[in-house]
């Protein structure tokens, strides 16, 4: 107890010391780069006068002189006082925590949705966007102004650059195929981009070493990515949660690698990701006939495997609390998985009204073989991966019959279906859980606690916290050895924000680790909402 105690004053230390670094005391922040302290790698940008680059605090480069350097919170601030990316440290691979911020909702899905490519384009622009987050286009600037100290505009910028650098970088992509991929609108504003920032073309920044990597396009050899995270990062648990829940055919879990196929605007393609923990990465490979679509997909992934998330800053937190401070200890890297898709996540949870995991599993996978849309044999990864979740057009098309499910349960499901052709963002992590679950309770079928798991899932809300569910009260039972009620844990949980869904998660790994140590016939898993596939029965 008291090594923890002395642990987690460190850690609360170091915390302290990065959040000293969110405001950016220009002495303190120059010791972190005297020091190539990592734990400011994502949070501190230096950009150095004297060079006109920006670099990591990590960068192996001679640290420069304490009156050349300029101190920026993102890659996008130095960028835009007019720094350009160092070609050794590669701001491109810093850890993105941009979505981790926590200090506002609108800032950190509008992050997202701007990673995803909600700024590219002719028809996209700051009022579209704005207008998608619920907010007006001058409180979006105002608001990225104060978290970020920059407009949404100078955000996409920067994450065209520099995810255009890092395909150059790590693959054979044509450059032609790089310049759509990263959202510039053409070749020619790629190659004038790149020219004015690092003084010469794309083609020259690529690697010698990429001449060994397979050529071709993403549609036919597709391309692999390594995503950073902040360590730690608990892999066995995300995996034991996404097998768990793996649905046959649309995903599978082997040798401590995640596949699945990918539905996005009408096509088909595969993702496959494996831990590579010496480079605290994640490794990506993405096979999908359009390279538009490849930072969609990318936020797709760093949304399901919560690659944004600084946990041990979160695990400082929580673990003030004697009741949170000895499962943090144990489990310090476990994150929130999200779900690869709101409209999926619907549909399984409505399927699996009142079963638990495994027959909710088995149910979803015969819609999938009923009225999934088979992927291109040259994609099937054996029989493991060959079909798509369907759409909502597929459930709405098919005869449901063969399910054998009652009556009101397909009512659900093709209403469910209706509302989502109707409203295409219904299920987009776009607005507040309140929202969301008021909309999803106007669709037939869909009660309190179904609409606050999907809204709680599908919109990855780091605050979350579904105080009613009985596997989070008995993980809560602890200190005094009573089972709160909701409104005592609610109680209880209020010091915990902003991270409570963080605090969920290591409550139900807590009753997992008790009930199987006490062999109960109970099937909980690591990282999982609840053990039921739907909270209706839990209520
Ligand atoms: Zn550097």
């Amino acid at each position: 107890m008291t090594e923890n105690r002395e642990r987690w004053a460190i850690i609360r230390w170091q915390c302290g010391a990065m959040m000293q670094a969110e405001r950016l005391n220009p002495e303190a922040s120059y010791r972190a780069l005297q020091t190539r302290d990592a734990r400011f790698d994502g949070r501190l940008f230096v950009g150095v006068i004297s060079t006109g680059i920006y670099c990591r605090p990590i960068c192996p480069a001679r640290t420069p002189k304490f009156e050349n350097c300029r101190f920026f919170p993102s890659a996008a601030a130095a960028q835009e006082a007019g720094f350009r990316p160092c070609l050794r440290c590669r701001p491109e691979t810093a850890p993105n925590l941009g979505s981790w911020r926590g200090t506002s909702n609108t800032v950190s899905r509008g992050l997202a949705l701007i990673a995803e490519g909600a700024l590219d384009g002719d028809q996209a622009s700051v009022e579209v966007l704005a207008g998608r987050l619920g907010v007006g286009g001058r409180q979006l600037r105002r608001l990225f102004k104060q978290h970020l100290g920059v407009s949404p505009i100078a955000i996409a910028q920067t994450r065209r650059v520099l995810f255009a650098k890092q395909l150059i970088h790590d693959t054979r992509m044509p450059m032609t195929e790089i310049a759509i991929a990263a959202g510039f609108g053409s070749l020619r504003r790629f190659n004038e981009t790149f020219q004015r920032l690092f003084r010469r073309p794309p083609s020259a920044l690529r690697r010698k070493a990429v001449a060994s990597l397979p050529e071709g396009s993403v549609g036919a050899i597709g391309v692999t990515l390594r995503l950073r995270y902040r360590p730690p990062y608990d892999w066995p648990a995300m995996l034991t949660h996404l097998q768990a829940h793996a649905v046959a055919g649309v995903e599978c879990v082997g040798n401590e690698v995640y596949r699945r196929t990918v539905w996005q605007d009408g096509q088909l393609g595969t993702v496959e990701i494996g831990h590579l923990p010496e480079y605290e990465s994640l490794v990506v490979t993405i096979r999908f006939p359009s390279v538009r679509a490849l930072p969609a997909i990318v936020g797709r992934i760093r949304r399901v495997f919560d690659l944004g998330a600084d946990v041990a800053a979160i695990g400082a937190h929580l673990a003030q609390d004697p009741l949170l401070a000895p499962l943090v200890a144990e489990r310090p890297g476990l994150r929130v998985a999200g779900s690869w898709d709101g409209f999926e996540l619907a549909v399984r949870t409505a399927l699996g009204h009142q079963s638990t995991v495994e027959p909710a599993r088995r149910l979803v996978s015969r819609l999938v073989r009923l009225c999934g849309t088979p992927l291109p044999r040259e994609l099937c990864v054996g029989t493991t991966l060959m079909m798509c979740f369907p759409t909502a057009a597929n459930i709405l098309a098919a005869n449901l019959a063969p399910l054998d499910i009652p009556s009101a349960r397909k009512t659900t499901l093709m209403a469910l279906a209706k509302a989502n052709l109707g409203d295409p963002s219904l299920f987009q992590p776009l607005t507040t859980i309140d929202d969301t679950v008021t909309r999803l309770r106007a669709i037939p079928g869909i009660g309190e606690w179904t609409a606050r798991y999907i809204a709680l899932h599908a919109l990855h809300e780091p605050d979350a916290f579904p105080a009613y569910d009985i596997a989070l009260r008995r993980g809560a039972t602890g200190l005094d050895c009573q089972r709160p009620s909701p409104a005592g844990l609610n109680d209880r949980a209020e010091p915990w924000r902003p991270w409570r869904a963080y605090a969920a998660q290591h409550l139900w790994a807590a009753d997992a680790a008790w009930q199987s140590a006490s062999h109960t016939t109970a099937r909980r898993q690591p990282i999982a909402s609840s053990t039921t596939a739907n909270p209706s029965v839990i209520a």
